[in-house]
């Protein structure tokens, strides 16, 4: 259970999560996969890690690709009871995480000013993109993760003619058609400020011509 979940955005509420613990049975091991949880200012939201301690059927994934950058070096980890760590341990090849990428994700954690920020750019982002996109009949889920799941249906443009359009002017989303078979959709990931104003102004020449 990737939560937030990509490339939806949506995500299952702390009561939710709990409920689905509860409700599946003792011996189905339930993994949360947190790998956006660093984004969730939502007051509903929970993180797995932060609401699974201790559980001997819950296994929690984090990663370094996301909110920390890292995600060229490869590094992630998890949590969870000491038997599904031996297990993990005996399938995992054994040069899978290089000391380089080890060490970069242990400095990355202390740089707690860099997470801040990059929380507050998404979020500011995220709802200026979303409301900016509704002008043009684009929705999109409510601001979660660090991207944006647009929806076409009401646009003038097909999803897959914007993205060619915005192919052209050197702009990639992502199209959810082949592999999550969403129709008519994008994702849309939250750049940096620069690509955002050049989105916004990519956008507007292709609508107004
Ligand atoms: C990006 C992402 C991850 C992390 O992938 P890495 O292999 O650590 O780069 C995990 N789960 C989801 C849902 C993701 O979108």
């Amino acid at each position: 259970m990737a939560n937030p979940n990509n490339p939806t955005g949506t995500y299952l509420s702390k009561f939710e999560l709990i409920e689905l613990r509860k409700k599946l049975r003792k011996n189905i091991l339930l993994v949360v996969d947190d790998a956006y949880s660093e984004y969730m200012i939502n007051s509903d939201y929970k993180s797995g890690l932060n609401l699974f301690k201790n559980r001997q059927n819950v296994f929690i994934l984090r990663t370094f690709s996301k909110i920390y950058g890292l995600s060229s070096l490869r590094i992630g980890w998890g949590y969870g009871p000491k038997k599904i760590i031996e297990g993990l341990n005996i399938i995992k090849p054994p040069f899978n995480v290089n000391e380089v990428a080890q060490k970069a994700a242990i400095e990355s954690l202390k740089d707690k000013k860099f997470i801040s920020r990059s929380i507050k750019h998404n979020i500011y982002y995220a709802a200026k993109l979303k409301n900016f996109l509704n002008n043009y009949n684009i929705s999109s889920n409510d601001v979660s993760a660090n991207f944006l799941l647009l929806d076409f249906t009401k646009c003038k443009f097909k999803a897959k003619h914007f993205y060619k359009k915005l192919k052209t002017k050197g702009i990639i989303l992502r199209l959810t058609e082949n592999g999550y078979n969403i129709k008519n959709r994008l994702r849309l990931t939250i750049g940096s400020r620069t690509d955002s104003l050049k989105f916004i102004r990519v956008v507007k020449s292709i609508f107004n011509k």
